[in-house]
């Protein structure tokens, strides 16, 4: 296969752990036979440096012509004053609008070799976490209308969501469940907003097309409480912007290591756009500390999700578990300078990190 990948390195440590991710699939292409072409682009504050835009056109036409784009993070601390229209966060909304993804996979993995990092007690998490979750990422309050009164003295934002859109990512959610466990939760706030009965009535006419998924609903209150209860409890959740960034957020907590979590964002056609989770990580930006485990597994759902090359995007994961059985660990994930010796672990940096996954690959 000849794939197109249209790169974003963006800000901060973006640069660097966009490199090693394209050195990763480069070693897994060479393994089975496939090439990647990449097309390197600007967002974000390097954008707004180079052109005054965060997103400028030819970023987005570069992308929506590319079989998938990856990119690493915006953001930091020099753009930081500019009013909100003009921050480099805005070429986030601009990129998946403009790609019209509307659906956010954010698996919540605990990788065993990293359980210590976990910050539930281990009677809590069993035997570890896998939990996805499906976020809407294109409706609902973040693009609703919103403003203040003329006297500033009340504002307003508006959650809508139409019949459509709430299927289309129900359904990527009945999907997801159905390649996975069978389980769907349906996360909502359905005792309070009219947004949420839609949801659950959307979700109602679509269950009977799924007669193995065992679904379920929960208020979202109840779901941040479970999450941290007990997580065991979920597969794959479903819900809406607002409550998925949160959730989401909290669910990667739980895993303990940020540095380790991918994403994919999925439209009905045209290609996704896969980020790690974090963001530009301005603190370590140039120090060559940063983890680049999480864009090198967001390479593997890149591959997995567009292109259903499995035993590829397989072969990355299983790399990553054997560099860290080995001991192999980048400053956040590893224990204290006092700890290390005694648990076997050796600390590395982003591009040492980066070569170790690729010679697992070689060596697979
Ligand atoms: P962050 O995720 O960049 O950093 C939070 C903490 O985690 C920091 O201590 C950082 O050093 C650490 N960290 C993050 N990624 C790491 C990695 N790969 N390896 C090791 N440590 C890592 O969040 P923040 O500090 O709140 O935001 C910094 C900038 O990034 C802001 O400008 C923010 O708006 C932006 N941001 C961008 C995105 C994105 O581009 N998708 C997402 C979140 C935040």
């Amino acid at each position: 296969m000849n794939i197109n990948i249209t790169t974003i390195p963006g800000d901060g440590i973006g640069p660097d752990i966009v490199r090693e991710g394209c050195r990763v699939l480069d070693a897994v292409g060479k393994k089975y036979g496939h090439s990647f072409a990449y097309t390197e682009v600007l967002a974000g504050g390097a954008a707004i440096d180079a052109t005054g835009e965060p997103l400028p056109e030819a970023t987005l036409e570069a992308c929506l012509k590319s079989d998938a784009v990856l990119l690493g993070a915006v953001g930091g601390p020099k753009w930081d004053a500019l009013p909100g229209a003009k921050r480099p966060e805005k070429a986030l909304l601009g990129l998946r609008g403009g790609m019209k993804v509307y659906a956010n996979l954010r698996p919540a993995v605990m990788f065993k070799q990293l359980s210590a990092a976990c910050p539930l007690k281990p009677e809590v998490v069993g035997d570890g976490l896998d939990i996805l979750i499906v976020r809407e990422l294109t409706g609902g309050i973040y693009f609703g209308d919103r403003g203040r009164s003329d006297d500033g003295n009340s504002a307003w934002d508006t959650e809508t969501y139409s019949k459509e859109e709430i299927a289309r990512v129900v359904k990527i959610g009945f999907e997801s469940a159905m390649k996975r466990n069978g389980r769907l939760c349906v996360v909502d706030k359905a005792n309070i907003l009219e947004t949420s009965r839609l949801w659950r009535e959307v979700t109602e006419s679509m269950k009977g097309g799924y007669p193995k998924v065992e679904l379920s609903y929960m208020y979202v209150d109840n779901a941040a409480m479970q999450l941290v209860r007990n997580p065991g409890q979920f597969d794959v959740i479903v819900t809406s912007n607002m409550f998925g960034d949160i959730l989401s957020d909290e669910a990667s907590q739980i895993t303990g290591s940020i540095g380790m979590l991918a994403s994919a964002s999925l439209g009905d056609s045209g290609p996704g756009l896969y980020e790690p989770i974090h963001g530009s990580a301005p603190d370590i930006a140039g120090k060559d500390i940063a983890n680049p485990l999480a864009t090198i597994l967001t390479c593997a759902m890149l591959l997995r999700y567009s292109f259903s090359l499995e035993r590829e995007a397989a072969c990355i994961e299983r790399a990553v578990e054997k560099v860290l059985d080995e001991g192999w660990r980048t400053g956040d994930i590893a224990g204290s300078a006092d700890s290390r010796a005694a648990l076997g672990e050796l600390l590395v940096g982003t591009r040492k990190m980066g070569d170790l996954v690729v010679q697992a690959i070689q060596s697979m």
